[in-house]
């Protein structure tokens, strides 16, 4: 703060011109190759037990981007809803919401796995009629002791070698309700001795006496990831189905449940990796205890790095989707630096978000030679990087308000704001100098700055007949509306709190929010619609609180400053 040209933004980090990667190169391929009938098919499949973010986001721009690059390419919205525990609707319909938000579209390609139930229990008939599956009794710590290491070979189950007879009819009654929670489980009979522990006999279903947020009571038993997934997909045809790399490890899996099955189907696994963004958490199990504990409001809380919280914060679909195209993707986990999603909203609000003055911590200036009574309409530009959006009148009087920081009483050198005795221009009026203070007797606090203006300096929006170094934002005290606003920044004030071991609570940054009350803000700001974004001018980009506000109390959520300020502060650190 404190350049009058605090508008213009930095040149943007070099954009691909076309997204590409390889994943849509290894897609090209194919399609040339006629593999899959050169049919593109992906799917995005979220578990409903929590809200999306910003890494979620860069999944669904991969998966439903290919799908709309792709002539016929579709994209299907699939909730992977086989862990009942967890589970809920809400989470089923804040999912769609703001998928949609991001703006794309699943049109009829809505599925959940939990109504492959009964088509899931049946190809795992199929897998015990074959020998390829059998139900264990171990229970739960036994498995992991028996399953090894990475260097050290498994043990065979000793309920191994059951009959197909045995099996099935154990099958049927784990179905039936007949056994407790964790004493039977489904395995695949693959190889205790593989280099892989996922081929260790991983299990297929485990009991579990929960209901289901759809189908209620009907199951007790339900399928495990690795079977569900890769079944799903096989099912609906997905042709590439795109994970992050934790699941590199899985895929010989998922290829050998595929390979057993009677399904004509094989879809390709493809990895990529998954977004990591400093100073954010994007584990939804963290997230959901930060909203249970109520360290945050709740899941759209502006500080949450989710879809519904940025949404609140001011974000743009638009930007999300420029960041992730900008991010790219690689085969390689990185760190993303929180900057480079701040920028590309930045970059975004630049060109559309209207300008308007709002002063947030107010000191009142009374302009002496000024009439009382009088109102001076001033022409003011909605938008410079957009002529289109015109001009609007801005009331102009007596009293007015600037902002407490702009004026100095004993000033540093180089600051060009107001001081005793000397100059501002005030933006799109008139320079004033300062002829006086009132003071607080009692503590000697500035109070009332008294100024004169000079007539023959007013701006307008175009020439500007003298010059001063500082140009400053103001609000007529007699239109100005109240509002309070909420200055957000980063809910961690380390820079990969995801790593962090012990308590992790510990790395919250208290500062996260500050909310300010009796800001005052120009008169075209009375009407704000929730949601609204603005650039308030020398401050950032602020969007209308759509949620807890109260009827006729304004709220504004700040987006994000109008420079990066941590830079700003890191830097001189190092100075
Ligand atoms: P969990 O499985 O622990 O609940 P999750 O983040 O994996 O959490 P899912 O609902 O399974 O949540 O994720 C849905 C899809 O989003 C998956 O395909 C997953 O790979 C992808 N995804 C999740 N987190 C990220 C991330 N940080 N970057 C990129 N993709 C992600
Ligand atoms: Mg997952």
């Amino acid at each position: 703060m404190g350049h009058e040209d605090a508008h213009s933004n930095p040149a943007p980090p070099p954009q691909p011109a076309g997204p590409t990667d390889f994943v849509r190169d290894l897609i090209a391929a194919d399609r040339l190759s006629g593999k899959h009938d050169g049919r593109v098919i992906t799917r995005f499949p979220p578990e409903p037990n929590g809200y999306l973010h910003i890494g979620h986001a860069k999944s669904i721009c991969l998966n439903f981007g290919i799908a709309q690059e792709n002539p016929d390419g579709v994209c299907h919205l699939r909730f992977d809803d086989t862990n009942p525990a967890r589970e809920d609707v809400e989470y089923v319909n804040s999912i769609q919401e703001d998928v949609r938000w991001l703006g794309f579209n699943w049109a009829d390609k809505m599925f959940y796995a939990s109504d492959y139930f009964e088509k899931l229990y049946h190809y795992a008939l199929h897998l015990i009629r074959n020998g390829k599956a059998y139900v264990c009794d171990l229970s739960p710590e036994e498995m992991i002791e028996y399953r090894g290491a990475p260097t050290i070979p498994g043990r065979e189950s000793p309920f191994r070698n059951r009959s197909v007879e045995e099996n099935l009819d154990l099958f049927h009654r784990m179905r039936a309700g007949e056994f407790a929670d964790g004493s039977h489980t489904l395995r695949a009979n693959i190889d205790m001795t593989s280099p892989n522990i996922h081929l260790r006999d991983p299990a297929l279903y485990r009991i579990r006496k929960v209901d289901h947020h759809r189908t209620g009571a009907a199951w007790c038993l339900y399928p495990m990831y690795d079977y569900a997934h890769s079944v799903s997909d096989a099912i609906e045809g997905i042709t590439h189905s795109i994970c992050t790399l934790e699941f590199e490890v899985h895929r010989p899996l998922y290829d050998w449940i595929l390979n057993q099955l009677p399904i004509p189907h094989h879809p390709q696994q493809i990895e990529f990796a998954r977004l990591n963004l400093s100073y954010t958490l994007l584990s939804k199990r963290k997230l959901l205890q930060l909203v249970e504990e109520g360290v945050v409001s709740g899941w759209d809380d502006p500080r949450m790095p989710t879809i519904a919280g940025l949404r609140r914060r001011g974000y743009t679909p638009e930007s999300i989707r420029a960041f992730c195209s900008r991010i790219g993707v690689t085969k390689f986990n990185g760190l993303t630096d929180i900057s480079l999603l701040e920028f590309s909203v930045r970059e975004d609000l630049n060109k559309t978000a209207p300008r308007v003055m709002a002063v947030l911590r107010p000191i009142r200036v009374v302009i002496e030679n000024f009439p009382e009574g009088e109102v001076e309409e001033l022409d003011a530009i909605n938008n410079p990087e957009d002529p289109a959006a015109g001009v609007r009148k801005l009331p102009f009087s007596r009293v007015l308000y600037i902002e407490a920081e702009d004026f100095l009483e004993n000033p540093p050198k180089g600051f060009f704001r107001l001081t005793p005795g000397g100059e501002v221009r005030l933006r799109y009026a008139y320079i004033i100098r300062c002829v006086g203070l009132v003071k607080d007797p009692a503590s000697g606090q500035v109070q009332e700055l008294r100024c004169t203006l000079d007539p023959n300096t007013h701006s307008g929006t175009g020439h500007v007949q003298r010059k001063v170094k500082g140009t400053i934002h103001w609000v007529s005290e007699a239109h100005a509306v109240d509002a309070e606003v909420r200055l957000y920044d980063r809910l961690f004030h380390v820079e990969t709190p995801g790593d962090a071991e012990g308590d992790w609570k510990t790395l919250l940054n208290p500062h996260s929010l500050q909310t300010l009350t009796g800001c005052k803000l120009e008169p075209s700001l009375a009407g704000a619609k929730p949601g609204a974004r603005y650039q308030f001018e020398r401050q950032g980009y602020f969007c209308a609180n759509s949620s807890d506000a109260k009827p006729g109390k304004l709220v504004f959520n700040r987006t994000v400053t109008l420079r990066d300020s941590w830079a700003k502060s890191a830097s001189q650190k190092s100075k």
